[in-house]
């Protein structure tokens, strides 16, 4: 049936309905897929950002915040494309970088192998060409970024305009120096000056004035003396060379997705509750009234039905690192079955991870939906075959879970939760409740330099020489939100972020 045809309109009661469903593995796919969407509809956020515990042994956590690091620089686009995922196989022999991303592995797999060799090379150098090495590195994470850096860039000049016609209008000639510090900042193109600005300021007196007065919210700010990912990196390989010493770097294959979901005409109400319900279950009926009040009030089947016509699917990083590992019967190195990523995990990659026989670990969640989900393509579904009926008893669990969060919210007429961004990046620091920390803590562990607090109006001048001789970059490692503004993955951009409208 052709998008065109389709109504906007969800059935309700339908007199007549086409066959049955007959493929099982289509079957469990729309059973899968049919609350999911209901779920998004009655709001994409489900939560607020977890992170994991990292009360670990200081070995492995170091080893985690490593990888973790590594997939926040290999990360070079706005948007999901260049999401990346790392596990991390210990062989006989050497360490096995195993890297994924959503659709970008060939380049980042390359980017990888040159910055491994470049942490090795500088595991062991004197203090005295640590800085020399610090910029190498620094300038080569930059210049892989730089799309996503530019990206940012335009955001933050969209939003300081947007903010000095505010300002303008409001003059009361008291935010004169105010304006003039706004004008600078619009006028960095040069994307480590831009980085450098962006990291002095984070914590400025200016920064939070216009925290306050944009959000009418107290500042929250953190410790200034954290290090960047790329520094963290620096400090992590002196403890972690061994790493290294023999090391592979593998591109995982990219995983096809599961065909789309089709919208048939079991797709009305009556056959969702018959799915999530028994006939004689007395909250059926409740449910049913709170769907139709909640369609009534707000649209909620028309936006149930969109991702119907629009959905694409893809397998997100983390899914393909961690069926690699359980396909391939890889040993995570440690026996510690983590997998990193660059992006907190969606809705769907933690329920796919708590529900996977692996019992492999994520750092942390975003808890939104993203309806453009998929479990990795099966070619055969065998109900005898370990790896269909794997795939189903996952999905099976899902789907209940979905389930049971639809009934949840309806029944209690909950409120969507409140919006949030999916990433975090590691500069600028946005309040936000309940949000925990993201800087992967390591007791004890590296850390021991203090940055050097650099005024661009004072920058030594080798900030703008080659890397050779550039002054480290100094980042930090707060937790911050950032956008993903890439439409099929969602989010909005951070400098478009305004908590007063969210819902
Ligand atoms: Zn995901």
């Amino acid at each position: 049936m052709g998008s065109a045809t389709l109504e906007r309109r969800l059935d309700i009661d339908p007199e007549r309905i086409g066959r049955p469903r007959l493929d099982p593995h289509e079957r469990l796919l729309c059973r899968f897929y049919e609350p999911l969407f209901l779920l998004n509809a009655l709001g994409q956020t489900r939560g607020n950002h977890t992170t994991t515990s990292f009360e670990l042994d200081r070995g492995r956590a170091q080893v985690r915040r490593f990888l973790q690091n590594l997939c926040f620089i290999c990360d070079f686009k706005k948007g999901g494309s260049a999401c990346t995922a790392i596990g991390l196989e210990e062989l006989d022999t050497c360490y096995n970088f195993c890297i994924a991303s959503n659709r970008e592995t060939g380049k980042i797999a390359a980017f990888l192998k040159t910055s491994l060799g470049i942490l090795k090379s500088g595991a062991h150098l004197t203090a005295a060409d640590d800085d020399r090495e610090e910029s190498r590195f620094l300038h080569l994470c930059l210049e892989f970024a730089a799309d996503r850096i530019e990206g940012e860039r335009k955001c933050l000049c969209k939003s300081i305009k947007d903010c000095l016609s505010t300002l303008h209008e409001q003059s009361s000639g008291c935010d004169s120096k105010l304006i003039e510090w706004l004008e600078v900042a619009m006028n960095l193109d040069d994307h480590v000056q831009l980085c450098i600005f962006a990291y002095e300021t984070r914590h400025s007196d200016r920064v939070a004035e216009l925290s306050e007065r944009g959000m009418n919210e107290e500042k929250r700010l953190g410790p200034a003396s954290k290090r960047s990912s790329f520094l963290l990196l620096i400090d992590d390989m002196k403890d972690l060379s061994h790493l290294l010493e023999s090391h592979t770097v593998y591109a995982i294959d990219a995983l096809s997705a599961a065909p789309p979901p089709t919208r048939d005409s079991h797709v009305n109400l009556r056959g969702i509750l018959n799915r999530m319900f028994k006939k004689s279950d007395q909250e059926r009926s409740k449910v049913k009234n709170g769907l139709l009040y909640l369609d009534k009030v707000g649209g909620v089947f028309e936006k149930f039905l969109l991702p119907y016509e629009r959905c694409s699917p893809e397998v997100h990083a983390e899914v393909q690192v961690l069926d690699h590992f359980h396909k391939m019967r890889k040993s995570f190195a440690g026996d510690d079955c983590f997998v990193a990523c660059s992006k907190p995990a969606c809705f769907c990659c933690e329920m796919y991870f708590k529900y996977h026989p692996a019992r492999a670990t994520l750092s942390y969640s975003h808890h939104k939906i993203w309806t453009n989900w998929s479990p990795p393509n099966l070619n055969t579904f065998d109900g005898d075959n370990p790896t269909y009926t794997q795939q189903r008893d996952i999905l099976n669990l899902m789907t209940n879970e979905l389930r049971e969060q639809v009934i949840t919210q309806v029944l209690q007429r909950l409120p969507s939760n409140r919006w949030h961004p999916d990433s975090m990046t590691n500069i600028t620091s946005i309040r936000c409740p309940d949000v925990t920390s993201l800087g992967l803590e390591v007791p004890n562990a590296g850390n021991t330099k203090t940055p050097a607090i650099i005024d661009l109006t004072s920058c030594p001048k080798s900030y703008n020489r080659p890397p050779e001789t550039a002054f480290p970059l100094p980042l930090n490692e707060d937790a911050s939100f950032n956008d993903t503004s890439d439409a099929e993955n969602g989010g909005v951009s951070l400098f478009d972020y305004c908590p007063s409208t969210c819902t």
